[in-house]
């Protein structure tokens, strides 16, 4: 579907980020936690939204969620996205409150992705040496 190893590589050391990259690396969704008021936060910030705090922690959390939004893609658009149709979901992951992450919506087809199904992680190495793993999610099945 994806031709991954066309991707382009973000600066997997960026401060801001890497915690998130060494976690997906060993197939973990990691976000960030604020050492203030334990709020979990996406996109990765210096400072809690909620309570101002610039202490934080990276934490492990259920790579599960509930597809919010998406929108379908009918023309290639970058590169390693060649392929066409395919699917991009903002998902609400179930374990945490008010986190919603972006990934490609996989092993549906487009036709078929509804807003509520719910979505597991799958890991999935990317970049033209596997330098990265990227997060596609993946419909749930019955009893996962
Ligand atoms: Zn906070």
């Amino acid at each position: 579907m994806f031709d991954l190893d066309q991707i382009p590589v973000p600066d997997l050391s960026d401060p801001n980020f890497a915690p998130f990259w060494e976690g997906t690396r060993k197939h973990e969704l990691k976000i960030q936690k604020c050492g203030g008021c334990e709020t979990h936060r996406w996109p990765p910030r210096i400072t809690c939204r909620n309570c101002r705090s610039t202490e934080v922690e990276w934490v492990a959390v259920d790579p599960r969620g509930t597809l919010y939004t998406f929108t379908t893609v009918g023309r290639p658009t970058a590169k390693g996205f060649s392929s066409t149709p395919y699917t991009v979901g903002f998902i609400a992951l179930d374990s945490v409150v008010n986190v919603r992450i972006i990934g490609n919506v996989v092993d549906v087809d487009s036709a078929a992705v509804k807003i509520g199904m719910s979505l597991s992680a799958r890991f999935v190495p990317a970049g033209p040496n596997d330098e990265m793993t990227l997060i596609h999610w993946s419909p749930t099945s019955v009893g996962a």
